[in-house]
């Protein structure tokens, strides 16, 4: 039970932080056997950092976004483990204009999205892809991820987690402190908080609250992501533009393992917002595709016309 003299930040920080350190420290083979398997299980769909990113191109090449003439944006919490995914898209389509705050959430609202809006180049399209993440430690916890450097794993996401005890708190009949929403020292974790304490009856009710949690933060982030949008286009948008608006879960995984992204929500909206094309089954079903078999058929379309008997190079990994 949190004392009630405790200040919101220090009711924050206990939240996210009184089990760091516990469990399993260090990679085993089978520990990361085990983490793929239930990231897997427990978030059916899900897709590698990098199948995401090439699976993107390989969709959205054949749909008018050239590399050239797209601008990424993303919407990711700031702790450093979100970073992976980030890479991998930026491996692809370059620099990335970021507006999320913590936990993901698109806090940099309407200035910032009609300012990605502005600096996509001419005649080009945007990329927008947001959402929540949740970790998976080597011990298989979800909600737990091993860090750099840690004797063993910590809290993830850390605002998620301390937005779900303050929801057990109220719930239990505990009365914390909340400081003025208007101050911005912590009013993004106030926001956060409140968004998520709408949705308490279904996050304590679910089988693991660990697991729900990433899915609410999403259904909270869309809400916040549609206002933005609903306000801003298409005044900010240039006439012909196209949105790529890609909203899902992170899923953090330990050293050894790939980081994963579980699509939640894909869609091609056009300048005023409105929907042209529901793209979220295609992209399941390419970033599920097996590599090898991807990587054999490139090269078979890319071999020139009269080498049809050259023999194939083997693929190694
Ligand atoms: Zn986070």
């Amino acid at each position: 039970m949190i004392p009630r003299n405790k200040s919101f930040h220090a009711f924050t920080m206990d939240a996210a932080f009184s089990h760091e350190d516990e469990g399993t420290a260090h990679t085993s083979p089978s520990s990361v056997i085990k983490v793929m398997n239930i990231a897997k299980s427990v978030f059916p769909g899900i897709v590698t950092s990098f199948q995401l990113a090439r699976s993107l191109d390989v969709i959205l090449s054949k749909r008018g976004f050239k590399k050239e003439t797209t601008l990424l944006a993303t919407s990711f919490c700031p702790d450093e483990v979100c970073r992976d995914v980030e890479d991998e898209l930026r491996n692809v389509f370059g620099q990335n204009f970021s507006f999320g705050g913590i936990a993901g959430f698109p806090f940099g609202g309407c200035t910032s999205f009609g300012a990605l809006c502005h600096h996509v180049p001419t005649d080009g399209q945007c990329i927008i892809v947001y959402g929540p993440h949740v970790g998976i430690d080597f011990d298989g916890t979800i909600g737990k991820v091993n860090r750099r450097g840690h004797a063993g794993s910590g809290t993830c996401c850390n605002t998620g987690l301390a937005s779900l005890a303050y929801v057990k708190s109220v719930k239990s009949g505990s009365k914390i402190h909340s400081p003025d929403p208007s101050d911005p020292i912590d009013a993004q974790q106030v926001f956060v908080d409140s968004a998520v304490m709408e949705h308490s009856t279904r996050l304590l009710g679910a089988g693991n609250p660990n697991i729900e949690l990433p899915h609410v933060m999403l259904d909270c982030q869309e809400k916040l992501m549609e206002r933005i949008m609903k306000k801003c286009m298409p005044m900010d948008t240039s006439k012909g533009m196209s949105i790529a608006l890609l909203g899902g879960i992170q899923v953090n995984t330990p050293e050894g393992t790939p980081d994963y992204f579980l699509p939640k929500k894909f869609s091609l909206v056009n300048d005023e917002g409105k929907l042209e094309e529901d793209l979220l089954s295609l992209l399941v079903e390419e970033g599920n595709k097996d590599l090898t078999k991807v990587v054999r058929q490139k090269r078979t379309e890319e071999k020139p016309k009269g080498e049809e008997k050259c023999v194939d190079v083997p693929l190694i990994y």
